[in-house]
């Protein structure tokens, strides 16, 4: 299972971090290392990424569906 496209994204947008890029929507892999557990792999997910500085924002929906998985995955 996957997470299904956001709909609240800040793609297009101006990055607030450089002000220079722009903001893109895109699918990625997202992980999650710890010191005492094995990496967490969460594949598909979206994120915002400026295209400029490379910085990452979570849409909110992003966000949810990561500690959703977590849960699920520590159940
Ligand atoms: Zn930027």
């Amino acid at each position: 299972m996957t997470q299904s496209k956001p709909n609240e994204t800040l793609s297009g947008e101006r990055c607030p971090i450089c002000n220079e890029g722009q903001i893109e929507l895109l699918r990625t892999d997202f992980d999650l290392a710890s010191p005492d557990e094995p990496t967490i792999v969460i594949p598909g997910i979206w994120v915002d990424r400026c295209n400029h500085c490379n910085e990452q924002f979570f849409p909110s929906e992003t966000s949810r569906y990561i500690e959703d998985s977590l849960r699920r995955d520590r159940a």
